[in-house]
């Protein structure tokens, strides 16, 4: 059994009550390793590491810096297949999905913030004859990071890596559910000669040591990614602190089909924009909008590539749908496709949990779930499921097809297939989304804004706008 550790100020450690919280494998519902239980006096010992090491941190050279982000970028690249497999037996994740997608960003991550920074820049203004300003980013302090179990090491790094490059010392939390690539990412930054005290992560649970995170008045700015009632809970907490605050959350992404669209690509995608990682990525397009005189052939078609999709072992290289994170997250899964059926939704196909056999037979298991005729407003339709279930259904023009995929309170991502150009940009432009992808779905550049509208979020990620969320800025005046 493995036991996990604190990363806190260089070193791999206990945390201090000694206490232990079970790691479940959800392939096989086993518990394989053991998570530090941590609490206030953990964070507090992290906060310290972090205060202390951020005098020289913060004052490192741009280069200094950037070589460091590179070798940990190298470090994850080269235990490439280490950490896919640590990935996918802690999150049921197909080993070929945290190979390809998941372990290869995580790496990127670094990769790109060590390079961003380099070229990071202020502006100036001047006002003729009178005076000139410039604008000066200088590092906030002790930062506080906070992740999901979805895409566990891949968003991680996504907050760590631009926080380090602007100079910040960090305290964070991975998701209790999914520990184990960032335990490993503590081995690596010791091994890449990270300076002890700049990077600091403490495991635990979100309501306990997360909170404590949240609450610390050293730590002054938190980037957290989850769900959207825990972004309240945060927002709560840290609002009238006046943190800065980063917030990713849930989504509810219309994926508009419209009749005019590159057919076998739209299908292609579709399936894995539905149903990758389990349908348990935040930019899923859980709700399938399709133009009326394409919905019977599309839904025949669909239905038939779906069924063809092999659930299995995780760790087969032709499995395309894995176990789901937890027994409880499979629970809500169901739990919401029982509800389809109350409110009037047809399962199409799926709607069940599955039993694999063997070693498997207590792993979390559903189907791909395809469920019509729902009305656009009822709880299936605006409520995040975060599985393997869409809903599909018709639409006959563009303004009722806007009124659908704008109805819900969330606002991170959608997709749209046209091969029409002028109804694309009209379609992105009305969108209430912070991401809109155009025949296509999760091409990603990373300088690019990443984030949401709505309930989905406050602030972007990516490219400068995270350097600039890790900085603050002042601007000086001088008279000419
Ligand atoms: P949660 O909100 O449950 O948890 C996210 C993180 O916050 C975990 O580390 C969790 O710890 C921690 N946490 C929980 N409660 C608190 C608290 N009171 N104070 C501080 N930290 C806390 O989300 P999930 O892990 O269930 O992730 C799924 C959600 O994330 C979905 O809603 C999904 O849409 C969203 N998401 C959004 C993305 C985006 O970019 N917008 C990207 C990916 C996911 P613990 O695990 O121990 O509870």
């Amino acid at each position: 059994m493995i036991t996990i550790k604190n990363y806190i100020n260089g070193q791999l450690i206990d945390p201090i009550s000694k206490n232990y919280i079970d790691n479940y494998n959800p392939a096989n519902g086993e518990v394989y390793s053991l998570i530090p239980d941590s609490d206030g006096n953990d964070i507090e010992l992290a906060y310290q590491a972090a205060k202390t090491a951020f005098s020289s941190w913060s004052k490192t050279s741009l280069d200094e810096r950037s070589d460091i982000l590179l070798k940990i970028s190298e470090l994850i690249y080269l235990n490439l297949d280490k950490l896919a497999l640590a990935e996918s037996i802690d999150n049921g994740k197909p080993l070929k999905l945290a190979k390809r997608v998941d372990i290869p960003r995580a790496s990127q991550n670094f990769k790109f913030f060590a390079t961003a920074i380099m070229n990071f820049a202020s502006e100036s203004h001047e006002m003729p004859g009178v005076a000139l300003n410039y604008t000066l980013r200088r590092p906030i302090g002790v930062v506080g990071c906070i992740s999901p179990w979805n895409l566990p090491l891949y968003l991680f790094t996504w907050k760590i890596a631009p926080a380090l490059a602007a100079g910040n010392c960090v305290v964070a939390k991975p998701s209790e559910i999914t520990p184990m690539t960032a335990f490993l990412l503590s081995e690596l930054c010791i091994e890449a000669g990270l300076p002890p005290g700049v990077l600091n992560i403490v495991h635990g649970l979100g309501g306990k040591v997360g909170n404590e995170i949240v609450k610390h008045k050293g730590i002054k700015a938190i980037s957290f990614t989850g769900g959207t009632s825990t972004g309240e809970i945060i927002a709560k907490t840290a609002g009238p602190m006046f943190k800065k605050l980063s917030l990713e959350l849930g989504g509810k992404n219309p994926n508009i089909i419209f009749a005019d669209c590159d057919y076998d690509k739209m299908l292609k995608t579709t399936l894995l924009s539905s149903f990758a990682n389990q349908g348990q990525i935040c930019l899923c397009g859980s709700r399938i909008f399709i133009e009326r005189e394409i919905y019977d052939k599309f839904k025949s078609d669909f239905v038939s590539k779906v069924s063809k999709m092999i659930i299995g072992n995780p760790l087969n290289d032709n499995t395309q749908i894995g176990a789901i994170v937890s027994k409880s997250h499979k629970e809500k899964i169901l739990s919401y496709i029982q509800l389809a059926k109350e409110e009037g939704g047809t399962i199409i196909y799926g709607g069940n949990e599955v039993k694999l056999e063997g070693e498997l037979s207590e792993g979390f298991y559903v189907e791909p779930t395809i469920i019509e005729g729902l009305k656009h407003d009822c709880r299936t339709n605006q409520e995040e499921i975060f599985g393997p279930v869409v809903t599909i259904t018709p639409f006959d023009t563009i303004d009722e097809v806007l009124m659908y995929a704008n109805s819900t309170e969330y606002g991170l991502a959608s997709t749209v297939w046209t091969t029409n150009l002028n109804k694309a940009n009209y379609v992105a432009s009305e969108l209430q989304s912070g991401i809109v992808w155009v025949n296509c779905w999760l091409v990603r550049d990373l300088r690019t804004p990443f984030g949401g509208m709505k309930s989905s979020g406050i602030g972007r990620e990516g490219g400068f706008e995270a350097l600039k969320f890790f900085t603050e800025a002042k601007n000086i005046c001088i008279s000419y």
